[in-house]
């Protein structure tokens, strides 16, 4: 779980300049090996040692400047409601506007803390000018410039005191989370697990508080389902705002300890689909794909092994994760997917003993040993996994900063191989010894 922090404010006053500083440093550890075009615009932030996710509500108005206000607004409600912390940013270069006045209005009224981020004071003589918006009524104000970065440590010192303890691990149910974008059948799927929802549901059953999940036992498996798709709030309009699902995916995929990734197979994997994956893959959940609607896809004896080829071409590197094919209408594979979901939950929380990883690691390593950087050999001695939430294994060697990461894959497609890790991403670790 991580607390999540919300960037609004009206156009240009540089919001994505600073959502970027925000998540830049993570990104480049993370992301470079991936290869996937980028469109997202929430990711993972940390400061002092606090981890966070950051959402740029910029990146979801979309249109001509008349939609503009409403769709600010909406977003304004929505983060007061979802967000750990919002931050409210203005531009000194332009003062107070009337719809900076306007989204003050709205965030006068939340009850969680907001911050008035002032941007654009790139030099010590806009602080005087900055003063203006003390009169936005929200107490105090944060001179920053996202260009340089001044002010932004000590905008994010007085951010993370207000972040909320949150619960680790509360139930040793597993909790799946079914996501995905909009009509690809995730209500469809849990009604048809879970029957009539409504009698199910137990609020707070080892969830965070807002947030609900349906306890399921039968036939022998039993786990909690994390509501994502706002089975509480019947109203189905925020659901269309991308914006909402956005966050609801996000708050869902951090209580899961596996995602159950639905897509829908007349239109395939697209961007944002893959950016859920590598959410789920970064936060190290365990991971199903489910191919949904697979009744109205013409089939061959081909398809399957075509579409799953598409999919994992798409995913690269990490793709030893289950594909399932389901129809939820004609209830096809639902079973399957429970099935699937207990299975990655077990590998994700497997321990394998230090004897048992040493007697089939170490003659493969010896085999083929990491080859020799700059006439220096490396030799590994022993590995061992470490206790954590998901699986991490320490290889301890004379020359741990030798080792590329071609090796490490390689590694880690051997652990895969002779443990079975289906749908879990792995840390290895090289450590001097
Ligand atoms: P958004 O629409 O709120 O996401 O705003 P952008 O991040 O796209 O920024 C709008 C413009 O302001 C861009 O031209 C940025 O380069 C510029 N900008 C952003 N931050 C700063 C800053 O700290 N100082 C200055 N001078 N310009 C900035
Ligand atoms: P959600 O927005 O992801 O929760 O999607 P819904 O469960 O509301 O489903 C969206 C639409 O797709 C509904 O009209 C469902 O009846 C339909 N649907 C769901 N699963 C299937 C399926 O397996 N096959 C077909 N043909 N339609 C489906």
């Amino acid at each position: 779980m991580s607390n999540i922090i919300a960037i609004v404010g009206r156009p240009n006053v540089g919001k994505s300049t600073f959502y970027n500083r925000l998540t830049e440093s993570r990104k480049a550890i993370v992301d470079d090996f991936s290869g996937v075009t980028r469109d997202r615009h929430y990711g993972q932030g940390e400061w002092i040692g606090k981890t966070f996710t950051v959402i740029d509500t910029g990146g979801y108005v979309h249109g001509s400047d008349d939609i503009y206000e409403a769709a600010i607004r909406e977003q304004v409600l929505i983060a007061i409601d979802e967000a750990s912390v919002i931050l409210f940013m203005v531009d000194v270069t332009t003062g107070i506007t009337d719809l900076d006045d306007e989204i003050a209005n709205l965030l006068r009224r939340s009850k969680k803390p907001v911050f008035v981020v002032v941007n654009k004071v790139d030099n010590t003589n806009l602080h005087i000018e900055a003063a203006t918006f003390y009169s936005l009524g929200l107490g105090e104000i944060y001179n920053i410039s996202s260009m340089t970065g001044s002010g932004t440590g000590e905008l994010l010192d007085e951010v993370v005191k207000h972040f909320e303890d949150l619960p680790e691990e509360e139930s040793t149910l597993p909790k799946y989370a079914i996501v995905g974008r909009p009509n690809v059948g995730k209500s469809s799927l849990t009604n048809a697990l879970v029957g009539e929802v409504r009698n199910i549901v137990t609020p707070n059953a080892g969830t965070t508080r807002d947030s609900i999940a349906i306890h399921y036992n039968q036939f022998g498996h039993e786990f909690l389902l994390i509501d994502t798709a706002g089975l509480r709030k019947k109203g189905k309009v925020r659901e269309d705002i991308e914006f909402y699902s956005v966050m609801r995916t996000i708050k869902a995929l951090e209580e899961a300890d596996v995602v159950l990734l639905m897509l829908d197979a007349t239109e395939g994997i697209e961007s944002q689909d893959i950016n859920i994956f590598h959410l789920a893959q970064k936060n190290k959940k365990g991971i199903v794909i489910i191919v949904n609607k697979w009744d109205l896809i013409e089939k061959d004896h081909k398809s399957t092994k075509e579409f799953e080829t598409q999919i994992r071409e798409k995913i690269a590197p990490f793709v030893d994760v289950p594909i399932i094919f389901t129809s939820v209408t004609e209830k096809q594979r639902i079973m399957k997917v429970v099935e699937t979901a207990g299975n990655v939950y077990e590998n994700k929380t497997k321990k394998i003993s230090t004897s048992k990883l040493n007697d089939v690691m170490l003659p493969i390593i010896q085999s083929y040993p990491p080859p020799a950087t700059k006439g220096k050999y490396i030799k590994i001695k022993y590995v061992t996994q470490i206790n954590g939430r998901s699986p991490m294994f320490a290889f301890f060697c004379n020359l741990p900063q030798y080792v590329k990461d071609p090796y490490k894959r390689f590694i880690e497609n051997k652990l895969r191989e002779h443990f079975g890790f289906e749908g879990v991403p792995i840390d290895i670790f090289f450590r001097q010894k």
